[in-house]
């Protein structure tokens, strides 16, 4: 290696939350780590690229909410949260649609102004679908049908699965969609948590906050140097495609991943809103994000004469892409179990966050997480 580096108690591989909080906590408790990263900066899929004054989610727009206080309170103590409350809004062929299905919704698609007319018309729609259904519904059209009925599936779910998953919902398996949550109020918050919002300043602010004192080394891919780094640390936590860790001896586990499309557009306000999702099949892409809408209200909003939007397309993982959400399907889910079974026989190895664990984590479970993990060597009580 190129530097030479002191013996450490902890190497931490990833500077994602995972590795941020465990670090934090480490260090706290007095024990020397060394964070790696192999990207040229810090903080994992939450980090922030400031483009013409605007924190751009440069890997996926991220919307912290949980209803744990212990989480809330503790990522309150580096950095403020804004009042953000997500409520996208769906384009179906121009027309716009409040999402999660709500009153809103409902009085948009049907001009219905009461919670009894809708649940009348959604249960009208439900009994059709059954009618046509024999059996079990045997893929994502059939279940969908039932649990909404079609206008709501048509208008709001087909295209946009069907965008995402690069298949006819008719060819999905039915599980997939277990439950379609319908909201008889008029309410647009597309969360149900107690707690939501954005960092102030923007996610990097807490992962700085996270790391400060602790020794990092960005641009430093650990299998590049993975005998020296192991020689150093008392213990490894890993945070990256366990996979990849293991060279890829069973085979690899497969991702959907995602391919943004960012543009600077000299208007102060070019949708209205941060998340606009494209429901019809047509619009190759499946959402709109416009950053400066996650940390700016009102007239900040025009403050900034321009804005910033990424253009997202589902696409198929190959080599070289960002693994964004892992496949768990029967074939991928035995996969890692080969992988996991040898992770569980490591000694002084431990497999953390949503890569070396392979489970979609959204971040206040993964702080959850990386806390547990704390908990079980014994760094916090
Ligand atoms: C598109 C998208 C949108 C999301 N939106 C939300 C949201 O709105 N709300 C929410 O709560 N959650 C959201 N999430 C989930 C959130 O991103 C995760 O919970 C969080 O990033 C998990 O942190 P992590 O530390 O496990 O992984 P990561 O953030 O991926 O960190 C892992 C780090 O390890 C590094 N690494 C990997 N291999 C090596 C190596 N060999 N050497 C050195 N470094 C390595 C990687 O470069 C990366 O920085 C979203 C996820 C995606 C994919």
């Amino acid at each position: 290696m190129a530097f030479v580096m002191r013996s450490v108690d902890y190497l931490i591989v990833g500077s994602g939350l995972f590795g941020s909080v465990f670090a934090y906590h480490a260090k706290r408790a007095g024990k020397r780590c060394l964070l790696i990263e192999k990207r040229p900066y810090l903080g994992g899929n939450v980090y922030c690229e400031k483009v013409e004054g605007i924190n751009v989610h440069k890997y996926g727009a991220h919307i912290f909410h949980t209803s744990n206080k212990a989480v809330w309170d503790f990522v309150n103590q580096f950095v403020e949260f804004n009042r953000y409350t997500n409520s996208p809004v769906a384009n179906y062929k121009g027309r716009l649609y409040n999402l999660p299905f709500n009153m809103n919704t409902f009085y948009q698609m049907w001009g219905i102004t009461t919670p009894e007319e809708a649940m009348q018309k959604i249960e009208e729609q439900k009994r059709v679908a059954r009618e046509d259904l024999t059996e079990e519904p045997c893929n994502l059209e059939e279940q969908a049908l039932q649990l909404v009925g079609s206008d709501i599936y048509e208008t709001l779910i087909k295209g946009y699965t069907e965008k995402q998953w690069g298949r006819p919902c008719s060819e999905l398996p039915a599980f997939i969609i277990r439950r379609l949550p319908l909201r008889f109020v008029f309410d647009n918050n597309y969360f149900n948590d107690i707690y939501q919002g954005i960092p102030i300043g923007g996610y990097n602010k807490l992962i700085n906050a996270l790391l400060e004192g602790i020794e990092t080394r960005e641009d430093t891919d650990f299998f590049e140097h993975r005998e020296e780094f192991l020689s150093l640390a008392k213990t490894l936590v890993y945070t990256g495609p366990i996979d990849e860790f293991y060279d890829y001896r069973f085979g690899r586990l497969q991702y959907r991943t995602v391919r943004f499309e960012q543009e600077v557009l000299d208007v102060p306000n070019f949708q209205g809103n941060a998340v606009v999702n494209y429901t019809d099949r047509e619009v190759p892409y499946t959402r709109i994000i416009e950053h400066k809408h996650f940390e700016c209200f009102g007239q900040a909003v025009y403050d900034n004469t321009k804005t910033v939007i990424s253009r997202e397309y589902s696409v198929e993982f190959s080599d070289g892409m960002e693994p964004y959400y892992p496949v768990n399907d029967e074939k991928n889910t035995a996969l890692y179990n080969q992988y996991k079974a040898l992770a569980d026989q490591e000694q002084n190895v431990y497999f953390g966050g949503r890569l070396a664990e392979y489970k979609y984590y959204d971040m206040a479970p993964t702080i959850e997480r990386a806390m547990s993990l704390a908990k079980e060597l014994g760094i916090i009580s």
